[in-house]
């Protein structure tokens, strides 16, 4: 399905904005503008389902439709079924309601000591900087808080958690996420990258942004110098399928590496649209040519009307020990499921440890085979003739 990962047979261009002067085309603002938020505006572009239909018309009270005409072109018109287009276009099953689902899935609610600050791990915290993103994820861990659609009244109270981070010596990573906190403007971020910087126990900043792959023209030579100027800035962006790897892409990430900023990528598992393994290789082989580590891959999280989106458990790890020494160590992400109820994230493998037992550990290799190594061995007795 995925013959040559070559960069050549990368997607990029203007596609149906064809017409659209270049400048506009690579403008960011011109891409926000002109992003699509309407079920009369995807009718004239996509042959819509009756589910996709209803699911447009319920998303005004769930999380907003909006999708750039960049992330637009990858979308097949034909196919309901595009890897691309489920994550996207909504579908009526979002309202749909399964028991165990809920609106905060992952319990940050019950870590957030002020607005926006959500501290779980003791050494580092989340920072909610904005609620908007340039396009909607339809299965969001944070729908409840991003586009506002659920009238949750998140407004980003930025002075008081930079306030508490400074009264927080034991704060040593802060990671800015949202909504997508690429949305701010070059100075607010210069500012708040400054202010962050300015706090001594605060050891590096890190960003989760979805934007490089929304809305690549945002990532300007002007952005990746304040980058460089407030490092080590690391940045987790967020591919599922390698569909989403388009040239303008790694053109973004090409300018945040030589930036300084080292790249990983954080995956959702999703049903019907990475749940394989051949899709996955494909997908971290592509991250890898544009220096981008493949970091985490999440089961999706609980939450509500996401049923259509969750794949068994048993898949993700199917995939991990289809890559582990079947690829480069580099492409491998590691399996997470971040616990219902606030326990945070907890790493799934496969099962290559067989059995501890009488000093040695039973290893199973990626290839089924079974390997002993001996573990815990005593010392053993000098030979005596080499005693001193
Ligand atoms: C995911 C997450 C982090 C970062 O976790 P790492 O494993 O260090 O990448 C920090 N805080 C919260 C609340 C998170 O959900």
């Amino acid at each position: 399905m995925y013959p040559a990962d070559r960069r050549d047979d990368w997607h990029s261009g203007q596609g149906r904005w064809a017409d659209v002067p270049a400048a506009d085309w690579n403008d960011w603002h011109w891409q926000l503008r002109n992003r699509i938020t309407t079920l009369a505006q995807l009718e004239t572009m996509l042959e819509l389902t009756k589910e996709e239909r209803e699911g447009c018309l319920f998303a005004a009270h769930k999380l907003a439709l909006a999708i750039t005409p960049h992330f637009f072109n990858l979308i097949d018109p034909k196919d309901p079924n595009c890897p691309v287009r489920r994550q996207v276009v909504p579908r009526i099953e979002e309202s749909y309601v399964a028991a165990g689902e809920s609106s905060d899935p992952v319990g940050e609610e019950g870590t957030m000591p002020v607005p926006g600050i959500v501290h779980r791990y003791p050494d580092r915290v989340l920072f909610l900087v904005t609620d908007r993103c340039a396009a909607y994820c339809r299965y969001c861990t944070r729908s409840r808080l991003v586009s506002n659609a659920q009238s949750y009244d998140f407004h980003p109270e930025m002075e008081q958690g930079l306030q508490y981070i400074a009264a927080h010596p034991e704060i040593r990573d802060v990671l800015l996420s949202g909504g997508d906190p690429l949305l701010l403007s070059d100075a607010k971020l210069d500012a708040l990258l400054g202010r962050l910087r300015a706090i001594p126990h605060v050891e590096f900043i890190r960003l989760g942004s979805r934007i490089p792959v929304f809305l690549p023209q945002r990532i300007t030579p002007e952005l990746a110098d304040i980058f460089r100027k407030h490092g080590p800035v690391w940045m987790s962006i967020h591919t599922n399928h390698p569909k989403e790897v388009t040239r303008e892409l790694a053109a973004a990430c090409e300018r945040l590496s030589l930036a300084g900023v080292p790249l990983g990528n954080q995956s959702v598992l999703l049903a019907g649209i990475n749940d394989d393994a051949e899709v996955m290789k494909s997908l971290v082989h592509r991250l890898l040519m544009m220096r981008v580590r493949p970091y985490y891959l999440y089961a999706c999280d609980l939450i509500e009307g996401s049923t259509h989106f969750r794949a068994p458990i048993q898949k993700g790890i199917d995939i991990i020990r289809a890559l582990r020494g079947h690829t480069t160590g580099y492409a491998v992400p590691q399996l997470i499921i971040d616990t219902p109820g606030g326990g945070g994230k907890v790493p799934i493998n496969p099962e290559y440890v067989q059995a501890v037992h009488d000093g040695i550990v039973e290893l199973r290799n990626f290839e089924d085979r079974m390997y002993v190594y001996p573990s815990g061995t005593q010392m053993p007795e000098p030979k005596p003739e080499l005693r001193s």
